[in-house]
């Protein structure tokens, strides 16, 4: 991932005509769509009636469309105010991640507030933060995750980026997204601090056991969630052997060899 000229490289541009002035950018605010799917939300974002924008649009299965050049102000963020500042418009990149959002449990049946059902897989039960009660959250994928981190670090090594906020916390009480399914807080240390997960602290022996915490786990050609994948996903508590690192990148092999997201095995002792 790459800016260039205010554009991400590769990257779909579907002008946006929902946009203010000028932006220099220093932080970048996530969203969750809580839409049916990328297509719509984009559709909604470039309508002139809306009144509404973001920079990017990422889907679910590795698509990103940019709307707002990086340069010019999106109208994502609306009434909004952290460490004695407002108006995050006016000093942020917008990235909308394609997410249903809060879920209602009725029975088996997890529904979206737009009534489409979801599987228990895709289904995160968490407390958010400015709240006290559990709630059911739709799940990102694995490629959301690391797309949208390998997006902000070239934000970060584009502009003079200090922060990353999710809407839930520049507007609390009036928007929860991203929610508790996204894992803003692992991402701003990884990328603002440069912490890895304390977990990880240790350096590996190679090569090393492991185990698949996510659902579903792609193995890929190579270290970055757009190299093509090289098999069917590894399944929940497939055990691998860790044998390369790259970054956040663990090159395994269990039945093939290739390369998923460190993110989602686990060490074991
Ligand atoms: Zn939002």
């Amino acid at each position: 991932m790459k800016v260039n000229k205010h554009l991400l490289d590769d990257v779909e541009f579907v002008k946006s005509p929902n946009t203010g002035g000028d932006l220099k950018p220093d932080s970048i605010i996530i969203h969750y769509t809580a839409g049916r799917d990328a297509e719509s939300s984009i559709r909604t974002l470039v309508n002139p009636k809306v009144k509404a924008s973001a920079h990017l649009v990422v889907g679910r299965d590795n698509s990103v469309t940019q709307l707002v050049p990086f340069n010019v102000v999106a109208w994502h963020a609306g009434k909004s105010s952290l460490g004695g500042r407002t108006g995050f418009n006016q000093f942020s990149i917008g990235i909308e991640i394609d997410n249903a959002g809060v879920l209602t449990r009725q029975g088996n049946v997890y529904s979206s507030w737009f009534g489409r059902a979801y599987q228990e897989k895709d289904v995160l039960r968490a407390v958010h933060r400015n709240e006290t009660v559990r709630k059911y959250w739709h799940r990102y994928t694995e490629e959301q995750i690391t797309l949208v981190q390998e997006i902000c670090a070239a934000l970060i090594e584009a502009y003079d980026i200090d922060a990353i906020w999710g809407h839930e916390e520049i507007s609390p009480g009036r928007k929860i997204d991203p929610g508790p399914a996204f894992p803003l807080d692992k991402m701003r240390q990884r990328l603002l601090l440069g912490h890895r997960d304390e977990d990880d602290a240790e350096p590996i022996a190679f090569p090393a056991p492991g185990i698949v915490t996510a659902g579903k786990l792609n193995i890929r050609s190579g270290p970055t969630a757009q190299a093509s994948k090289v098999a069917q996903p590894l399944l929940q508590g497939a055990n691998v052997t860790i044998k390369q690192q790259s970054k956040d990148w663990y090159r395994v092999r269990a039945e093939v060899e290739g390369w998923v997201s460190g993110h989602y095995i686990e060490l074991k002792d």
